[in-house]
């Protein structure tokens, strides 16, 4: 009698191999930084503010990894954003942390994002360009759906365990550190270009997609490039580039000097 072997098996991860103990925490932080740079360059430059305009196969490919990688919903997102550029560090801005103090924004970000969404006619007011389309109705408004196929996908490539392990990890880094680190650090210690209350992280820029260049992005919120000196490194703006050499977005504004 023939037998076949477990089809999964060579899928999986072989946790006494030190390369693939290695792999996961690689994998989530890779995931992650995905992650932050579609927050930055589609969400951020591109819809919130109308740095970037995209080709509808980038449009539809970046709503496709946030879906799955955060499932967050682009209009909430959006109106989010306005909101804090509307009412930076006065009543009404969503996540200050000179209102609320660092650590309640640092470690408590995700429920006043979620606190934010729930206010009534909040997309209508903030987001009403971004309008839902037939993909945002059947799949991406579902972001527990995304989530939860994402993290399929991660357990089926790597094995239950380490996918759990590397979804985790990401959504962990990204809730709890990263997503926090750009509101609430942002408004409270770092250095200024431009007179604002925000603030610059050069070092932190390197991992939030140049989203820690915050007092650049305040000063002038319409520049698709966030970074302005010779010092400071915004990751997002040589994908930009790519993208836009490629043909897949239109960079819109003249970055800022
Ligand atoms: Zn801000
Ligand atoms: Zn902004």
């Amino acid at each position: 009698m023939c037998e076949f072997p477990y089809a999964g098996a060579e899928s999986q991860i072989h946790w006494r191999d030190l390369s693939s103990f290695w792999l996961v925490p690689l994998l989530a932080v890779a995931i992650t930084q995905a992650a932050v740079l579609a927050t930055s360059i589609y969400l951020h430059r591109g819809l919130a503010h109308h740095a970037l305009r995209m080709h509808p196969v980038t449009d539809v490919a970046f709503r496709l990894l946030l879906w799955l990688t955060t499932g967050q919903r682009r209009q909430q997102w959006v109106a989010v954003h306005r909101k804090h550029h509307t009412f930076v560090d006065r009543e009404g801005d969503p996540h200050s942390p000179r209102l609320l103090g660092f650590w309640r924004v640092q470690l408590f970000n995700v429920y006043y994002y979620i606190a934010a969404c729930r206010e009534r006619g909040l997309v209508a007011k903030y987001a009403p360009d971004v309008v839902p389309d037939r993909l945002d109705r059947l799949f991406f408004s579902r972001g527990l759906l995304g989530l939860g196929l994402g993290l399929g996908a991660l357990c089926l490539v790597m094995g239950v365990r380490a996918g759990l392990i590397a979804g985790l990890t990401h959504a962990a880094l990204y809730v709890l550190v990263l997503a926090p680190l750009i509101n609430a650090l942002g408004h409270w210690r770092g250095t200024r270009n431009y007179n604002n209350t925000a603030c610059n992280s050069r070092v932190l820029a390197w991992v939030t997609g140049g989203e820690s260049l915050h007092n650049n992005h305040h000063a002038n919120p319409r520049a698709p490039k966030f970074s302005v000196r010779a010092s400071e490194f915004d990751p997002s703006w040589p994908c930009i580039r790519a993208l836009a050499a490629m043909g897949l977005l239109v960079i819109d504004r003249v970055p800022a000097r």
